[in-house]
């Protein structure tokens, strides 16, 4: 075979395989959708964290209270009490606490398992198992919300997802530059009708080195009246590549506010946007 043959069969195959995760990409935006309007007097942002390292809590969850507003954790428990790239992770005491000042928990899968390449019986798995982890250190805790650790859900990971909460959140640290581009799958706000089994997330590390761009954004969702759901991991002074610093924190909270927004956590805007659902 020649030289020339092979580098075009390799080149085909690169395309072909481009182009099936394209396909996939889109099958999962437009198939097991749970839509919502956004439709509503004033806009909303939800502030969620991942994971989640103990700074998200102690730092961001004490300056979003001083705010006056409260945000969502969504939480892998087989990371409790664990060291991490991002600093320490939560411990038994922070979830009881954090509940308690009325913010809010979401499920991540038990294990943090990959949206894209887990099997959906394997991920079910790991989503049960996180919720019975859940009861065994708040008794009568259940969550209702979920967001995809690590990339966008393939489809059938996406259905499985679908059918155990109200809503889930996209994911999409690494792995989806594509559906982030082309498919609305993320680094926006949602509006218009969006789908509740895979909501628009911003992930704010990616901005933060261009507080503008996310500036921009809240303007634009104030002037869409959407609804934008900030995500991130850890918050401290020295952040890892998937946190921000506590300035750059708060400088958006301010600029939340500024725009007019309702902070809210994730089920809580929900309910608010069912209750302005068109007649
Ligand atoms: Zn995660």
């Amino acid at each position: 075979m020649s030289q020339q043959t092979v580098h075009s069969q390799r080149a085909a195959a690169g395309y072909l395989a481009r182009a099936r995760g394209r396909l996939s990409i889109e099958a999962t935006r437009a198939l097991f959708r749970k839509p919502l309007a956004v439709k509503t007097a004033l806009p909303l942002i939800s502030f969620t964290f991942d994971d989640f390292p103990r700074s998200a809590f102690l730092e961001a969850g004490s300056m979003l209270r001083r705010y006056g507003a409260l945000g969502t954790y969504y939480v892998s428990l087989s990371l409790m009490g664990k060291q991490s790239h991002m600093g320490p992770m939560f411990q038994t005491e922070d979830l009881k606490e954090l509940v308690h000042l009325g913010h809010e928990l979401g499920c991540h899968t038990f294990g943090h398992c990959h949206s894209w390449s887990t099997p959906p019986d394997v991920y079910e798995r790991a989503i049960v198992e996180n919720q019975a982890a859940l009861r065994d250190v708040l008794h009568g805790a259940s969550f209702q919300t979920f967001s995809y650790p690590f990339s966008a859900p393939r489809l059938a990971v996406k259905q499985v997802a679908g059918r155990h909460f109200l809503c889930c959140r996209g994911g999409g640290l690494r792995d989806d530059r594509y559906f982030s581009r082309h498919s609305g799958g993320g680094q926006t706000f949602n509006s218009g009708i969006t789908d509740l089994n895979l909501l628009c997330a911003f992930f704010l590390e990616k901005s933060r080195d261009n507080p503008e761009a996310v500036k921009s954004l809240i303007d634009q969702n104030a002037r869409a009246r959407g609804w934008l759901i900030f995500a991130t991991h850890d918050v401290c002074g020295a952040p890892s590549p998937y946190g921000c610093t506590p300035d750059f924190f708060e400088q958006v909270v301010q600029w939340a506010l500024e725009s007019g927004a309702r902070i809210l956590p994730v089920v809580e805007a929900v309910e608010v946007l069912r209750a302005s659902q068109p007649k």
